[in-house]
């Protein structure tokens, strides 16, 4: 799968993507990740990409040209592949599991970030399939929102994750949070595991995370139920 971010910050996605289990899915070309600065397309001598909002208001808006020149030429180096482009923004719809299983589907995605007020309308309305947001609450831009997008998305790729990481017995996925899991030591600060992870019986463990995952959810989440 290909992800194509374009943003003011291009550093700030490749550096944070190309660690830990996103980084070496990148590096065995299992997924690739392409960072476009979208102050290269700009047309003014002084490569500006904002402006003041139309009407008047606070702070500065990204404007629509440099956005849509970026966006074509992005989108013409792979146009045969099945791809959407979406928006990271406050005002989209929330991001969840299965949005990121339906998002996988495609072969890629292009991630359009804001940056300073947003960008002007048009950018999305011209643009982009979807507009998503990863939370009720602002952040600065939508780098961390595109990586937090791209990371969850691709551990639903073939070979992302190795078969001991699998996803599919995740919290969400069920629609129950995860049950607890432990590791050595066996007793740690008078904390010990409990005794029916260690009974070697199969059937009983199972039985054991059901209910505990189900405990958990009722106190943490108990809207998921
Ligand atoms: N003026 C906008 C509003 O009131 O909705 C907020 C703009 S925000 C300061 C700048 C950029 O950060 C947005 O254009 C968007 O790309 C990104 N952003 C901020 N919060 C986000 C969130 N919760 N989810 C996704 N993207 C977000």
């Amino acid at each position: 799968m290909r992800f194509d971010i374009l943003t003011l910050f291009p550093e700030m996605v490749e550096t944070v993507l190309g660690q830990s289990i996103i980084g070496r899915a990148i590096n065995k070309n299992i997924i690739s990740v392409h960072a476009h600065n979208i102050r290269d397309y700009s047309q003014d001598k002084h490569r500006r990409v904002d402006d003041t909002p139309c009407g008047g208001g606070m702070g500065m808006l990204m404007a629509v040209p440099p956005i849509d020149a970026c966006h074509t030429a992005v989108f013409n180096m792979a146009p045969a592949l099945k791809t959407k482009t979406v928006y990271m923004s406050a005002q989209g719809r929330v991001f969840n599991q299965s949005i990121a299983k339906e998002l996988s589907e495609y072969e890629r995605l292009i991630i359009l970030c804001g940056h300073y007020e947003g960008v002007d309308r048009r950018a999305v309305d011209l643009l982009c399939d979807d507009e998503i947001s990863i939370g009720d609450y602002v952040l600065t831009g939508g780098e961390l929102p595109a990586c937090v997008l791209v990371d969850c998305v691709s551990r639903m790729i073939d070979g992302v994750l190795s078969d001991t990481e699998c996803f599919s017995k995740e919290s969400f996925m069920n629609g129950l949070l995860e049950y607890p899991q432990y590791t050595r030591p066996i007793e740690y600060k008078g904390l010990t595991v409990p005794e029916i992870i260690l009974s070697g019986d199969h059937k009983k463990i199972e039985e054991w995370r059901k209910k505990a995952s189900l405990k958990l959810t009722k106190k943490n989440r108990p809207d998921l139920l």
